[in-house]
């Protein structure tokens, strides 16, 4: 069997909006393998969540155009799916976990009815095995007295165990990929962790690869093996967990990992990124960081700096690494 599991290769993400077309994502391209962990990081707007959106099918087009040289997931062409084919692995083979699961619970039904359709909507099973099914999910993911809250609604719960609700929502089917979207986001701290640590254990007892996508290096410190640091649209480095914390070498992965704060550190003397992501109608025409880079040459101002490799696997697109 092939280790990789979902093969993109420069994928393009664009909108027609009002005032003009908006290049969301440009260029984007990574391989996940089976069981692996991916995590991308980068500010809002960066293009993180597109790519996601992309990858399960759910741009709409228009407005949206999605393209790609390469978008292969377990031996398939996404790209030739039909909507009604994309439905089918939506749920059943790729799970999806969102920030705010209250936007994504329905509050008119109780949790167990959602988390039973989920796997109703998949599997040729009865009711009576859907909700055991759920029960068992529910007490997988840490849900007390799950018997009795399946008839409860999302807004009885709290939003650590909404969370978890999501989660078995997405794990029911035992996908082979779970795409998380700033899971842990809206959570306070403490719960923040729990739920990182479930995610994780889950995915190691089903063999599950993952894409964690987050604006926290923190997160991804906790949980992802290979990093993608996106800016602007596009990856401006890529590399193990570990190199990207001991030898970060993009500017801007810099600069975020000096923004976080150490205890060891007075917090006024944070030092934050200065200046503003490029406004995506107006992309400038070299380097996307330049306005906000203490490095930047003339020539970062001209030129798109090229992709290249200073170092075994760890790929970076800055002017300063290339030959
Ligand atoms: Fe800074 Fe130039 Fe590198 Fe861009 S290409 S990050 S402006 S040094």
């Amino acid at each position: 069997m092939d280790n990789v599991l979902l093969q993109m290769d420069d994928l393009k993400v664009s909108f027609q909006t009002m005032q003009g077309l908006v290049t969301a994502v440009d260029g984007v391209s990574f391989t996940v393998g089976r069981g692996a962990n991916l995590g991308i990081v980068g500010e809002s707007g960066c293009g993180k969540s597109v790519t996601a959106l992309s990858l399960m099918g759910l741009i709409s087009s228009p407005p949206g155009r999605v393209e790609a040289k390469k978008l292969n997931f377990d031996g398939r062409d996404l790209r030739q799916l039909s909507a009604e084919e994309y439905r089918k692995i939506r749920g059943r083979e790729m799970g999806m976990v969102f920030q705010e699961p209250m936007t994504s619970l329905n509050p008119v039904f109780t949790i167990g009815n959602q988390v039973s359709e989920a796997v109703l909507s998949h599997l040729k099973i009865s009711r009576r095995e859907a909700r055991e099914m759920t029960v068992a999910m529910l007490d997988r993911v840490g849900i007390p007295d799950p018997e009795r809250r399946i008839h409860d609604y999302p807004h009885q719960l709290s939003g650590g165990l909404r969370q978890r609700v999501m989660i078995a929502m997405a794990l029911i089917c035992k996908p082979k990929l779970l795409i998380a979207d700033e899971p842990t986001t809206a959570l306070d701290v403490t719960i923040q962790a729990q739920v990182l640590d479930l995610m994780q254990e889950l995915r190691e007892d089903m063999g599950m690869s993952m894409i964690m996508i987050t604006h926290d290096l923190g997160v991804v410190a906790e949980v992802s093996e290979q990093v993608l640091i996106m800016y602007a649209g596009m990856v401006v480095e890529s590399a193990d967990v570990g190199s990207i914390f001991k030898h970060p070498l993009h500017p801007y992965t810099q600069g975020l990992l000096h923004s976080i704060p150490r205890l060891d550190q007075d917090v006024s003397r944070l030092d934050a990124i200065p200046g503003m992501v490029p406004d995506m109608l107006h992309v400038p025409p070299g380097c996307r960081f330049a306005n906000r880079c203490r490095q930047a040459m003339d020539k970062c101002r001209r030129q798109c700096p090229e992709n290249c490799e200073p170092e075994p696997g760890h790929r970076v697109c800055c002017w300063l690494y290339a030959s």
